[in-house]
C-alpha cells in the first residue's frame, strides 16, 4: 500500500508565508520570525501527510521564494552582482537574487512550463564557480526526521536545472549550458552523500523537462548525468519525476533505461500518452509512481476510474511496484477546502484542494491493497453523479450554440483596410492617435469603496455615485491631456477576469483558493464549473455613462475568452476549447450590446493568449487555431464602423505573429517595454501587418517617468518600420498599479511626443 505526493503548496492555508515574507521584507519582523513561520508550516504539512497515510512524503519542496532559486543557491551559482563572498547563502543574498534591492536588479523570472508559477532563471556561463553553498535539502530532511517523519528529499534534477537556465550577461548566447554538467555533478554528489549520512532511503529528482521536445543531445545528457551519479546514489532508492505532459517516446526510452534509477513518476492526468507508453514496456525491476490525482486543478478525483487505471497498471508492473501519486506537485492547486465556508455546498462536494487530494491518494492506495473504504468511494461516486446531472452545470441552449461553432469559421465580412477606412470616417482620428490600455490608478480609497459595497456596507446608490465621479475625473484628465481615444479607467474592477466571472453563470469564487504565482504573490483563479452564459449586460452601464461624458470616442473594455479561460480553473468534464467557445459567445453578446449602446471602439483584452501555448510544438497549431477562432467569434458580428482593439501583455510574439494577424483585430496594443528591436524585427523581416498597432512607448511596470524626447525617439524608431497610418501611441499596459503622480506627467509627455512627430509627418 504505497502512496506518494510530488510536492505541496508552501504558502499555507491562509497565505501565512506570504504575510511573513512581506513583513520581513518591510523590516517589520526579523529573520527568526520568518523562519519560525516557515518551520511551523513545514511541520504541519509533514504531519498532515503522515496523518493522511502518505508513505513517501516529500521534503525540500518548501521554499522561501522558488525551488529553482534554491537549487541555484545549493550550487553556489550566485551572479557576481550580488556580492556573495562564499559561505552558506543566507537571506541577505537569496532575497536580492529573487527580488533585487536598491542597488541591484533581481534575476529574471519566467513561467514554469505551462503553469502560472514563475521561477527564477539561473544565469550561467563558463566562469561560474560552483560550490555547495546551501544545505537546505539536508536540513529539511533532518528537520522532518526529528519530528519522526522519514521523508523523500526532493531536488531539481541536474539536467532540468541546466535546461531551464540561460547564458549570463556577457556570455555568448550559443554557450552550451549542458556542458556545465561536469561542474554541477560534484555538488550534487556532496548533497547526496550528506543525505545518505543523515539516513535518507529515497531521493527524488524532478526532471520535468523530459516532457518537452528534446533532441538526442539533450536526452544524452540525462543518460550521462545519471550514470555519473550512479556510484554516489548506490544504496539509495532513486525516483525521477516527470510531469505536466506525457514523455515523448525517445525520452521514455532514455529514462527507463537509466540504471541507477529505482522508480519513475509519470503524469497520468495531462500525459495522455503515458499510459500507452507504460503498456508498451516498463522495466520490470523499477517502481512506477502513477500520477493519477490532478495537481493542476481543483476537482475531486474520479476514484472509481483511477482505481481501474491503477489496477490495469498493477497487472503490468506488479503489485509491489506500483505507487499511487499526484500528477505533479500540488503547488499548482489551492490549499485546503475546509477554509471555504461560504462556498455553495453542492459545488464544494465536487472539489478537492491539496489537503483533500492527500486523502484521495491514500484512499486509492488502500483500495489497491484490498482495504477499500467503501464509504469514501461511494461518497465520491455520489458527488460525481450530482456534478454530472446538476442543472447548474448543464445549459442545453449553451451546449447547442457552442457545438454549432465547431468546424465552422467566424470572421468579419470585410478586410481590415476597408474597415479602418470606414472607422476613420466615423472617428476622424489624427495620425498617430493616442490612447491608454484601460485601467487608471486604483487608490486605496477606491479599493475600500469597492470592498465596502461588496460587503453591503454602502448602498448601491452611493457606490454608483462614487464610481461615476471617479470615471468623470479620469475622463476629464484624459481630455485635459488631449488623449484621442479615451477609457473609463476600470474603477469598478478588482481584476480583469474576476469582474466578468462574477457576472457570468457557470463560475464560482473561493475565499482562500490561492495559488502561488511567484515569490509571495498568489492568484485566486475563478472556478468554471458549468456551461457559461451571460444573464445580462456586464459593462454597458459604465461604458455608456463614460461615453456620455465626452465627445471623444470611449473604448468599451472587455476581457477576451482565451484570457478568461487561461486564468481560471477549468472544467475537466469537457475539452478546453469547448469551454472557450462558450465564453466567446457570452463576450460576443456583450460586444454587440456595447455597439448598440453607441460604443464605437471596443477593446477585447487577450493578455494571456500566448500563455496557453502548449508545451509541445506538435500541439501548438491546434491550440492557436481554436484560441484565435474564439477571439474572432466575439466580434464577427459588428459593423465595419465599429473598431475592435485587442491588447497583449508580452512582446515576444514573433513566433505566433501569424496567429495574431489571424485574430483580425482592427488595432492591437502590445507590451514592448524590454526591447523595441525584438518586436519590430518581425515587421522589418517583411511580415505584412495592415491593422493598427500600438507597441507600448513606455514601461508602466516601473515608477520612472519617461521624457518627451525619449518617447519621441521610440516612436520614430517604430515609424522607420511601420506605416504612419497604422501606428498608435500608448503605454504598454494598464495603469492600475501606478500612482497619479507618475501617470499624469508620463501621459503628458507621451501626448507631447505624439504631437511632435505628427508635426513632422
Ligand atoms: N485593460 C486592462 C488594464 O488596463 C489590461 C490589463 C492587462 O493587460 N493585464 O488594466
Ligand atoms: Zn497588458
Amino acid at each position: 500500500m504505497a502512496s506518494h505526493v510530488v510536492g505541496y503548496p508552501r504558502m499555507g492555508p491562509k497565505r501565512e508565508l506570504k504575510f511573513a515574507l512581506e513583513s520581513f521584507w518591510d523590516g517589520k519582523s526579523n529573520s527568526e520570525d520568518l523562519e519560525k513561520v516557515a518551520a511551523d508550516l513545514r511541520s504541519s504539512i509533514w504531519k498532515q501527510m503522515a496523518d493522511a497515510g502518505i508513505k513517501y512524503i516529500p521534503s525540500n519542496t518548501f521554499s522561501y521564494y522558488d525551488q529553482v532559486l534554491d537549487t541555484t543557491a545549493m550550487l553556489g551559482a550566485v551572479p557576481p552582482r550580488y556580492g556573495w563572498n562564499g559561505g552558506e547563502i543566507g537571506f541577505d543574498v537569496y532575497f536580492p537574487m529573487a527580488r533585487g534591492n536598491a542597488s541591484v536588479p533581481a534575476m529574471e523570472m519566467t513561467k514554469w512550463f505551462d503553469t502560472n508559477y514563475h521561477y527564477i532563471v539561473p544565469e550561467l556561463g563558463p566562469d561560474v564557480k560552483f560550490s555547495y553553498a546551501s544545505h537546505k535539502a539536508v536540513s529539511e530532511y533532518k528537520e522532518a526526521k526529528s519530528l519522526g517523519i522519514d521523508t523523500v528529499p526532493v531536488l531539481v534534477g541536474p539536467v532540468s536545472f541546466l535546461l531551464l537556465s540561460k547564458a549570463a550577461k556577457g556570455v555568448e548566447k550559443s554557450f552550451p549550458l549542458l556542458s556545465l554538467i561536469e561542474k554541477i555533478l560534484p555538488v550534487y554528489k556532496e548533497v547526496i552523500a550528506e543525505l545518505k549520512a543523515a539516513g535518507a532511503n529515497w531521493i527524488q529528482f524532478d526532471e520535468p523537462t523530459l516532457v518537452k521536445d528534446l533532441d538526442s543531445h539533450q536526452l544524452q545528457a540525462f543518460s550521462h548525468a545519471y550514470s555519473e551519479l550512479e556510484s554516489s546514489l548506490s544504496g539509495l532508492n532513486v525516483l525521477i519525476e516527470t510531469y505536466f505532459a506525457d514523455v515523448p517516446a525517445e525520452a521514455f526510452k532514455t529514462v527507463t533505461s537509466l540504471k541507477c534509477v529505482t522508480a519513475l513518476g509519470f503524469d497520468l492526468v495531462r500525459g495522455s500518452k503515458n499510459l500507452d507508453l507504460i503498456k508498451s514496456g516498463f522495466p520490470s525491476e523499477k517502481y512506477l509512481f502513477a500520477g493519477v490525482v490532478d495537481g493542476r486543478n481543483i476537482w475531486a478525483n474520479d476514484l472509481a476510474s483511477s482505481l481501474s487505471t491503477l489496477q490495469a497498471l498493477e497487472n503490468l508492473v506488479g503489485k509491489d511496484k506500483l505507487v499511487v501519486s499526484t500528477s505533479c506537485s500540488l503547488l499548482h492547486t489551492a490549499v485546503d477546502l475546509v477554509n471555504e465556508t461560504k462556498l455553495d455546498e453542492e459545488i464544494k462536494s465536487w472539489l478537492a484542494f491539496a489537503a483533500q487530494k492527500l486523502v484521495e491518494v491514500n484512499a486509492l492506495a488502500k483500495a489497491l491493497a484490498g482495504q477499500k473504504d467503501e464509504a469514501v468511494f461511494s461518497a465520491n461516486a455520489a458527488a460525481r453523479t450530482s456534478r454530472k446531472s446538476s442543472p447548474r452545470v448543464t445549459n442545453g441552449a449553451v451546449q447547442k450554440a457552442a457545438a454549432a461553432l465547431k468546424g465552422s469559421d467566424h470572421r468579419r465580412a470585410t478586410t481590415v483596410s476597408a474597415r479602418l477606412e470606414a472607422q476613420q470616417k466615423k472617428l476622424s482620428l489624427p495620425a498617430l492617435p493616442t490612447t491608454t490600455i484601460g485601467s487608471f490608478p486604483q487608490t486605496l480609497e477606491l479599493r475600500k469603496v469597492r470592498r465596502e459595497y461588496k460587503a453591503n456596507k454602502i448602498s448601491e446608490e452611493d457606490y454608483v455615485k462614487y464610481i461615476t465621479e471617479e470615471i468623470s475625473r479620469v475622463v476629464k484628465l484624459q481630455e485635459d491631456l488631449d488623449i484621442d481615444v479615451l477609457v473609463h479607467g476600470e474603477p469598478e474592477r478588482n481584476d480583469m477576469v474576476e469582474y466578468f466571472g462574477e457576472q457570468l453563470s457557470g463560475f464560482a469564487f473561493t475565499a482562500n483558493g490561492w495559488v502561488q504565482s511567484y515569490g509571495s504573490r498568489c492568484v485566486k483563479p475563478p472556478i468554471i464549473y458549468g456551461d457559461v452564459s451571460r444573464p445580462k449586460p456586464m459593462t454597458v452601464f459604465w461604458s455608456s455613462r463614460a461615453q456620455s461624458m465626452s465627445k471623444r470616442p470611449m473604448k468599451g473594455m472587455l476581457t477576451g475568452p482565451v484570457t478568461i479561460l487561461n486564468w481560471s480553473f477549468v472544467r475537466d468534464d469537457q475539452l478546453r476549447f469547448e469551454t472557450c467557445y462558450q465564453i466567446a459567445l457570452a463576450i460576443k453578446d456583450e460586444v454587440e450590446d456595447l455597439e448598440k449602446a453607441g460604443i464605437n471602439v471596443i477593446q477585447i483584452d487577450e493578455a494571456a493568449l500566448r500563455e496557453g501555448l502548449p508545451l509541445r510544438k506538435s500541439e501548438e497549431a491546434f491550440y492557436l487555431n481554436w484560441a484565435v477562432h474564439s477571439f474572432r467569434i466575439t466580434n464577427c458580428g459588428v459593423q465595419d464602423t465599429t473598431q475592435i482593439h485587442t491588447h497583449m501583455c508580452y512582446s515576444n510574439f514573433n513566433d505566433i505573429i501569424h496567429s495574431i494577424i489571424d485574430m483580425d483585430a482592427d488595432v492591437i496594443t502590445i507590451e514592448n517595454s524590454r526591447s523595441d528591436e525584438k518586436l519590430l524585427s518581425v515587421f522589418r523581416e517583411g511580415v505584412k501587418y495592415g491593422a493598427g498597432i500600438g507597441p507600448g512607448v513606455y514601461d508602466i511596470h516601473s515608477p520612472r517617468i519617461p521624457s518627451t524626447e525619449e518617447i519621441a525617439d521610440r516612436i520614430s524608431k517604430m515609424l522607420a518600420v511601420l506605416d504612419t497610418n497604422i501606428l498608435w501611441v500608448n503605454p504598454d499596459c494598464g495603469l492600475k498599479t501606478r500612482k497619479y503622480t507618475e501617470v499624469k506627467p508620463a501621459l503628458s509627455n507621451m501626448v507631447a511626443a505624439a504631437k511632435l512627430l505628427r508635426d513632422q509627418l
